[in-house]
């Protein structure tokens, strides 16, 4: 079968097709013939060879798909072969025609969600619900600040955090992306790019400063994210790509927290809920992966660059 695969640490340009040898499902996995496979930031830090732990090299990259069940390995009761499924934490990569998963990280993956946007699910829509819920313990009336909403955590956080009742403020750093975050449904949207889009804040908040910012990038905002919440307010790292300096007094006259976290660390009970929870969601449309770009599959590198840049829009997906 075709599979990306990495033989050397390094930048997008490491990422090349190749036949492999076909899969077979060992006890407890599923074989998936993928049919979408997600783009995430964490895949890039992963194949340079800077994330811990590091694969084994050869490996093929890729967390996140959406396909059919093609074969089912021994004791697996929960799913059928021929079923639409989204997949998360595959055993083997997700950019390749097949891929193998432990039967607990195969989802249904319901009639009314197409395959690239069944591999927008995985890492964004379960580290949104893990950050809002799981840490930030968000609660209906509350604020929001989306901080990074145009990408594919962001877009998540969006259309989970409206349909809890939340109110919404969300930022991106592009006009199309502005755009995406408003069509979502976010009450306010602000450019971070714009130097002075922090300053009309607290005024949209009624003075009171935000409950809860989900913040993408800690090591540009953390700073100023601060001073911008209410009295008890959270805000859960997401993203980080550096140090950052903080006044730890902001901190203190509002009882205020800094939460980080990731997907990594989410317990196996926390995931089967978050997913009982994102599948509810998208039978109800509350949840709609929105799908920015579908590259095939012998582009790996030029989506991963993709991701890398500013202008986010969506999800980015590889098609086999
Ligand atoms: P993505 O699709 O590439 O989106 C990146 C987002 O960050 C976009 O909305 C982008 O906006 C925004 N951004 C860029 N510069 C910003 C700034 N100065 N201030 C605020 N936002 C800014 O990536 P993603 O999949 O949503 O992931 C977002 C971050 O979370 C990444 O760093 C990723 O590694 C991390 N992450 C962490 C976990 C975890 O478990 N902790 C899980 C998933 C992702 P524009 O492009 O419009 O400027």
């Amino acid at each position: 079968m075709k599979a990306i695969t990495v033989k050397e640490f390094g930048g997008p340009e490491v990422l090349r097709l190749e036949e492999v040898p076909d899969l077979i499902p060992g006890r407890h996995q599923v074989l998936v013939r993928v049919e979408a496979a997600g783009v995430n930031p964490v895949d890039t830090y992963i194949y340079s060879g800077n994330y811990t732990p590091k694969p084994i090299l050869p490996y093929t990259p890729g967390r996140d798909g959406a396909g059919v069940v093609a074969a089912l390995g021994l004791g697996v009761k929960k799913v059928k072969k021929d079923t639409r499924v989204y997949v998360e934490s595959a055993a083997t990569g997700t950019f390749a025609r097949f891929c193998l998963v432990d039967a607990s990280h195969v989802h249904p993956l319901p009639a009314n969600v197409t395959f690239a946007q069944g591999a927008a699910l995985g890492v964004p829509y379960a580290t949104a619900h893990q950050a809002l819920f799981g840490k930030a313990k968000a609660q209906k009336g509350e604020t929001v600040l989306v901080h990074g909403a145009s990408g594919g955590v962001g877009i998540a956080a969006v259309q989970l955090a409206l349909a809890a009742k939340l109110k919404v403020i969300g930022t991106a750093g592009s006009g199309q992306g502005l755009q995406l975050v408003k069509e979502q449904g976010a009450h306010h949207v602000l450019n971070h790019k714009d130097p002075a889009y922090l300053e009309g804040l607290k005024e949209i908040t009624g003075g009171k400063g935000v409950d809860i910012t989900l913040e993408m990038a800690a090591h540009v905002n953390l700073g100023r994210d601060l001073p911008l919440l209410a009295p008890h307010g959270r805000v859960v790292v997401i993203g980080s790509r550096g140090p950052v300096e903080i006044n730890a007094r902001d901190l203190m006259g509002r009882d205020a927290s800094i939460l980080g976290m990731t997907l990594f660390n989410v317990t196996p009970a926390e995931k089967a809920k978050i997913h009982e929870d994102l599948i509810k969601g998208l039978k109800a449309k509350t949840m709609k992966p929105v799908i920015g770009k579908e590259l095939p599959l012998d582009q790996a590198a030029e989506a991963h660059r993709l991701i890398m840049q500013s202008g986010a829009f969506g999800k980015v997906v590889l098609v086999p």
